[in-house]
């Protein structure tokens, strides 16, 4: 059975002193509240991640990861962390395609296959977040935008390589806005996800593959969101800045 993922993801928030404070109230919930076989995963910026990964050193199911890396091994790249560095300190995941970083960024597809291959090759679960603009779901193109998005990023992987991805559904127009797609919305692209996984690396791989969902996700909807057949957790923005709130989503699936 595929496992079910709350997922946490920080982006440029919290000072470092912030940032322990908040991992540490997570861990000690974690430990108490979450009872269940679901992981969490807290993906904070760089400079905690070395003090987040002493910290859960110890604490079955709560992981850490980075919010990117650079698809070089090592080098002249100033001001860029290798997926080897952030391994080293003891992350796990990496997301990688987060809409921000292809809209502010200018992360391309091709790009993106870059840093899957080194995240993979270093240990590391990419979080592959694909997902449509508000622009591109009322043109209703956004299937064929979502298969493009998860072909040229990872299509070219073998299924052993494909089996270490998690896939995150965000659709961009739900991500901070407050505006979540409804369950059957999410559904509709998570089953469409799944059958072209499946198309392309067989049912039993689609099966077994973790798609999150991600966009406004908050202990009000997280219920009915991860009800959903083809929903297996969530990638949490704002919501991960609370630690009450992330447990709650977490809880969802005691
Ligand atoms: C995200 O940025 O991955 C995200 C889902 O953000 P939010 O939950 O704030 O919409």
């Amino acid at each position: 059975m595929r496992k079910k993922i709350v997922a946490g993801n920080w982006k440029m928030n919290l000072d470092y002193q912030s940032g322990l404070s908040l991992f540490s109230e997570i861990i000690n919930m974690a430990k108490d509240e979450v009872i269940g076989n679901q992981e969490l995963v807290v993906c904070s910026p760089f400079i905690h991640l070395s003090s987040l990964g002493q910290l859960s050193k110890n604490v079955a199911n709560v992981n850490i990861g980075a919010q990117n890396i650079h698809q070089a091994e090592s080098g002249a790249y100033t001001g860029e962390i290798s997926a080897g560095q952030v391994k080293s300190v003891g992350a796990s995941h990496v997301i990688l395609g987060h809409s921000e970083r292809r809209a502010y960024f200018g992360e391309t597809d091709a790009l993106l296959a870059a840093k899957v291959d080194i995240a993979l090759k270093h240990g590391l679960t990419p979080i592959f977040c694909i997902g449509e603009t508000k622009e591109e779901r009322e043109s209703g193109d956004f299937f064929e935008i979502i298969k493009t998005q998860l072909t040229a990023g990872l299509f070219h992987l073998s299924n052993e390589d494909f089996a270490a991805v998690v896939l995150a559904y965000e659709p961009v127009w739900a991500i901070g806005t407050g505006l979540t797609a409804s369950p059957e919305q999410a559904q509709e692209v998570h089953q469409f996800i799944r059958q072209v996984v499946a198309e392309k690396y067989g049912q039993e791989a689609a099966d077994n593959t973790s798609i999150l969902y991600g966009g406004s996700c908050n202990p009000g909807n997280a219920k009915d969101l991860f009800a959903q057949a083809d929903i297996d957790g969530g990638l949490i923005g704002g919501a991960s800045l609370k630690s009450r709130d992330f447990i709650d989503i977490a809880k969802v699936f005691n």
